[in-house]
């Protein structure tokens, strides 16, 4: 639920790599600002300067994705925050533009407190369109690919399990193959765009030999974990207490943990010490609860330079 854009120069190596220019940071910046709803434009303007001329610049407003200022603090997170600044991080309240080197809160994919998730923004609204029909329970096996006259390939349709019953769905103009950092290149070399010899080993015509699936790059953690004294922190309380809160409807309801909470609220980017870097290569994010104890949680996570994700 963190709104977390990737690095302008992660945006503009893979423009570099792919020798697309729609991957650059400026035209990607455009594609975000164009779908989003920020509320540091509500009422057109910052709200806490009336001004909007910097956020106007970054971000967006009346688009499907909105993002919202998480509605809670806790003193042992501005006392990380303050940490951070005393070892020559600094503050920031905006970490993305582009540059999401900094400490502080992070913006979250809410509205009014609630999780604002893909399926709510931006399939919901379009379900009904007399163009769009979604399969669920459908499994792509393969993609259907093709040589045009000029020997390219390209890519036709994609072969899909529907309820035990193997279909194939047929493209007029393009296919947008999105299942995630691991399927996506699994069905890529199911269909036999990936290492030749691994196709090979596996019975799979070999349609290109590609480089697919060769780069993954998980999100490491080191989970680090303090117990404090003299403060507030969530297990003390869930401990303790059931959360008073209102569903949608504004009905009172009990929880055992604030719906609002992220389970990160904050944290920074910063450079690794050692080797020094000259870019944030390092996240730590930090938040009041600990599984096991009494704690405040810590969590930093090696990053490569190339990474962009949270
Ligand atoms: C625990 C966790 C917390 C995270 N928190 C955040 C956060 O706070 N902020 C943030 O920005 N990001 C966060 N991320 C990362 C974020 O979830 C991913 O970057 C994002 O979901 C990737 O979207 P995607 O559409 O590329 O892939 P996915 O969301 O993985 O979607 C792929 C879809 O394809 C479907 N699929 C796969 N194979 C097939 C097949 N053969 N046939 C049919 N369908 C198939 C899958 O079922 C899935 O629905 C988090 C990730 C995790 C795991």
């Amino acid at each position: 639920m963190i709104y977390m854009r990737g690095q302008a120069r992660d945006y503009d190596n893979w423009a570099k790599l792919t020798g697309d220019d729609a991957w650059n940071w400026d035209q990607s910046l455009r594609d975000f600002m164009a779908h989003e709803d920020h509320y540091k434009l509500d009422g057109g303007a910052d709200p806490a300067t009336g001004d909007n001329s910097r956020f106007s610049d970054l971000h967006g407003s009346g688009g499907e994705w909105r993002i919202e200022k998480q509605r809670l603090r806790w003193d042992v997170l501005d006392s990380f925050a303050d940490a951070a600044v005393q070892n020559g991080i600094s503050k920031t309240d905006d970490f993305n533009s582009g540059d999401n080197a900094g400490v502080g809160y992070f913006d979250v994919n809410q509205r009014s407190g609630w999780r604002w998730n893909t399926s709510k923004a931006f399939l919901r609204p379009a379900k009904s369109r007399p163009n769009l029909t979604i399969w669920t329970q459908a499994q792509v096996e393969k993609l259907t690919l093709a040589r045009g006259d000029d020997g390219a390939l390209r890519c036709t349709g994609a072969r899909v399990n529907r309820d035990g019953q193997t279909v194939t769905a047929s493209a007029n103009k393009e296919v947008i193959l999105s299942a995630g950092a691991i399927n996506s290149p699994q069905i890529l070399q199911l269909s036999g765009i990936g290492p030749a010899a691994t196709l090979r080993a596996h019975g799979i015509d070999v349609a290109k030999d590609a480089p697919v699936g060769l780069n993954l790059q998980d999100h490491l953690q080191i989970r680090a974990v303090y117990k404090v004294a003299g403060t507030k922190t969530l297990n003390k309380l869930a401990a303790k207490s059931v959360w008073q809160s209102q569903n949608r409807r504004g009905i009172p309801v009990q929880t055992l943990w604030p719906h609002e909470h992220v389970t990160q609220p904050a944290g920074c980017f910063h450079p690794a010490l050692t080797p020094a870097a000259p870019m944030p290569t390092l996240n730590t994010t930090s938040n009041p609860s600990a599984s096991r104890r009494l704690a405040i949680r810590c969590m930093t996570s090696p990053r490569s330079p190339s990474a962009s994700a949270t």
